[in-house]
């Protein structure tokens, strides 16, 4: 199957047309190949090119470079995430190696942009937990001393504040976060594209249809070539299961997201002039929600169990309806008809939030499923698992193979029907937040 893509997405339009497509149309040989070419597959090319500039280094992606889930993504580059309840000090202690590897995540992003001098909209402005709900104040308690415990600099704020600050008086209750970036995903990870070293070859447009190993070479099957690789590494993302990868420890869910024009000075004058700000729903599935620096409204709020490869206009349209009413509900001085542009995505999920970095096979290595915090997670594992690939280690990786692995999904039909299940019970418990 082939992934077709809308062309709705804001972040991407945001962007110059690139002119220089290459597309996969012949059989190659290489040392290396990276499937995939989004911040993961980016960061593994070049930290690859860096280490081995000569060899050949081929990186492919079905759709043009970056265009999948790393520039649909909401932008928000996060040091911490929500989670309920911590209460005894082993989930403290697993809340700190993911905090870890989130900073160590920021630092990846943080030292790219530095090196290339890379203009991607870079706010650290911290991020809000909240919700309309002052019954959610017990679990902003629990996650504030989680938080405390850890040395995370964070404070509760309640509607009066938060109607100044974010320009709506629909929250009644929030934990901001002063750690955490928020920054234009399309700029991003075009910066990662236009910088890639010139070692390395980049093939779009050309989805791996297959592969398997021969006598030790790695061969995969494209539409229109063969490429033969003695080590490969695949940071396909949501993408993984498709291709057999792991395929007992994560799962794709496709989310919905739109955004509105730039508000006029007396639309924005009407919501107070706050300055950017983003909004993440303490309940699983409300709404993301962010004013961006040019002042465009951001909104996703919906998550589900679809076919990650296509999602057709009719149905994109009724998830841009909820994200209208999304919109609506908190700013209800503005007019009904201001989003500009809707689109799709996908993101990999493991049961228990961890992510895959791993050697499957010998020369084969994954690195994904970070469910909502690839913009970091991503950027740093491509480079790591490059790096173990080399056979070299690193603190970095130490730190990561220090997490918690996923833990074991069961097959379809059971798997769908679990997911399924969970997310309307998460949707009821959250539909005031949506
Ligand atoms: C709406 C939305 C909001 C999000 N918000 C945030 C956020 O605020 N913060 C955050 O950190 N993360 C967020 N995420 C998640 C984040 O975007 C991902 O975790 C991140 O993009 C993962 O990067 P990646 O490079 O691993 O995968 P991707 O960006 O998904 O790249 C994988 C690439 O593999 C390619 N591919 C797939 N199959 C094949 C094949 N057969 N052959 C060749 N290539 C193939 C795809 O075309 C794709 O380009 C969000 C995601 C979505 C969709």
């Amino acid at each position: 199957m082939e992934v077709i893509n809308d062309n709705g997405c804001s972040w991407i339009n945001d962007l110059n047309l690139r002119s220089d497509i290459k597309l996969l149309e012949k059989n190659e040989d290489c040392e290396w190949l990276i499937i995939g070419a989004g911040y993961t597959g980016l960061s593994a090319a070049r930290k690859l090119a860096q280490l081995y500039p000569n060899q050949k280094i081929i990186l492919v992606d079905a759709q043009l470079a970056g265009e999948g889930a790393s520039s649909r993504n909401s932008g928000y580059l996060v040091d911490t995430t929500l989670n309920d309840g911590f209460t005894s000090n082993k989930e403290l202690e697993n809340y700190k190696k993911k905090a870890n590897i989130y900073k160590l995540g920021i630092e990846a992003v943080k030292k790219f942009i530095k090196e290339y001098q890379v203009d991607c909209d870079w706010n650290e402005s911290g991020k809000y937990f909240a919700s309309s709900k002052l019954e959610d104040q017990k679990i902003l308690q629990n996650f504030s001393e989680t938080l405390s415990k850890l040395g995370f600099e964070h404070n509760i704020l309640f509607k009066n504040t938060l109607a100044k600050r974010l320009g709506t008086d629909f929250y009644n209750i929030a934990l901001h976060t002063k750690g955490g970036i928020l920054l234009h995903p399309g700029k991003l990870v075009r910066a990662m594209i236009d910088t890639l070293p010139k070692n390395v070859n980049l093939y779009e447009n050309s989805s791996l249809l297959d592969w398997k190993k021969i006598n030790g070479m790695i061969n995969c099957n494209f539409k229109k070539g063969l490429i033969k690789t003695q080590k490969i590494i695949f940071a396909t993302n949501g993408f993984l299961k498709s291709l057999g990868i792991k395929i007992n420890y994560n799962f794709p869910i496709t989310l919905t997201a739109s955004m509105t024009r730039n508000l006029t000075d007396s639309e924005f004058k009407s919501i107070g002039e706050p300055s950017e700000w983003g909004v993440l729903p303490v309940r699983p599935m409300g709404a993301t929600i962010r004013l961006t620096k040019d002042k465009r409204i951001l909104i996703r709020n919906t998550a589900e169990v679809y076919n990650p490869y296509h999602m057709s206009q009719s149905e994109l349209y009724k998830r841009s309806l909820k994200q209208k009413i999304g919109i609506i509900k908190r700013f209800p001085q503005l007019p009904d008809n201001i989003i500009q542009s809707s689109w799709s995505g996908i993101v990999s999920r493991s049961r228990n939030s961890s992510q895959i970095f791993e050697k499957i096979d010998e020369n084969i290595f994954v690195a994904g499923c970070y469910n909502g915090s690839g913009i970091g997670v991503g950027t740093l594992f491509g480079e790591q698992i490059a790096i173990k690939a080399s056979n070299e280690n690193s603190e970095e990786i130490k730190t990561i193979e220090a997490r918690n692995k996923p833990t074991w999904l069961p097959p379809n039909p059971f798997l769908s029907f679990g997911v399924k299940t969970r997310l309307i019970y998460e949707r009821i418990r959250a539909r005031s937040e949506i």
